[in-house]
């Protein structure tokens, strides 16, 4: 006798949400009502402060980054203070977001190629801002959006995991995700919709405990939203 395969709950799920090109605009005019504040949450007064932070931000948090920076700045204003110190004093000075030998030297060599290629300014292209030691994709976009010229979408572990719960993507490697997001995403939403993702993320769609119950999204924008 034949036994009836039960539907799987994922495909139960896809069914019951839609296609995500008819789900992306909604999914973003309502996370920006829920998260009317979202920006980035780094603090930087110019294009030099805001490359330093981000690179600083490398497997630490915001909030960590911003206490450094708090003084940090007031000590290093232009490219070429990075390198009147020793190594080991700028290492001292940036100690508190960890990976700090890594992090000095990619903050050396960028300013000492910030100089030398671009007048001590910073580029604004991914091409140019991914040439700068220790700048990869993610570091090289937030930072081509935060100055004006988005040219791609911020993909970092909120905007990845909510991604893959939301049914945008299956894809696991960050770059891969962007591409999927980009093709998705109207490109006038590519600047805020990592905004949008990482407050969720924050607030909302935990790793480990989604609030599906509070979720704007649930359940008829969501595939992995728990009833
Ligand atoms: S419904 Fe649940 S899983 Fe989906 S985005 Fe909201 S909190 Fe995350």
């Amino acid at each position: 006798m034949m036994t009836r395969v039960p539907r799987s709950y994922v495909k139960e799920a896809r069914k019951r949400t839609g296609p995500k090109r008819a789900r992306i605009g909604p999914i973003v005019e309502r996370l920006a009502a829920e998260h009317a504040d979202a920006t980035i949450a780094l603090r930087f007064r110019d294009p030099l402060e805001l490359l330093v932070s981000v690179m600083l931000s490398a497997q630490t948090t915001d909030v960590n980054v911003n206490r450094v920076t708090a003084t940090l700045f007031e000590k290093y204003r232009r490219p070429e203070d990075y390198l009147a110190v020793p190594q080991e004093e700028l290492e001292r000075d940036i100690f508190a977001t960890g990976f700090y030998r890594q992090k000095a030297r990619s903050l050396r060599g960028t300013m000492r190629m910030l100089l030398e290629e671009f007048d001590g300014e910073v580029p604004r292209t991914l091409e140019e801002l991914t040439r700068l030691p220790g700048v990869a994709r993610k570091t090289a976009n937030v930072v081509a959006s935060e100055l004006g010229h988005t040219q791609g979408i911020v993909v970092d572990t909120h905007v990845r995991r909510l991604s893959q719960r939301l049914g945008l993507t299956r894809r696991e490697d960050p770059v891969k995700i962007e591409h999927d997001l980009v093709r998705l995403v109207p490109r006038a939403d590519w600047a805020r919709f990592p905004h949008l993702l990482i407050w969720h993320g924050r607030r909302v769609c935990d790793a480990r405990r989604p609030r599906c119950e509070d979720c704007v999204l649930a359940p008829d924008l969501c595939p992995s939203a728990r009833a």
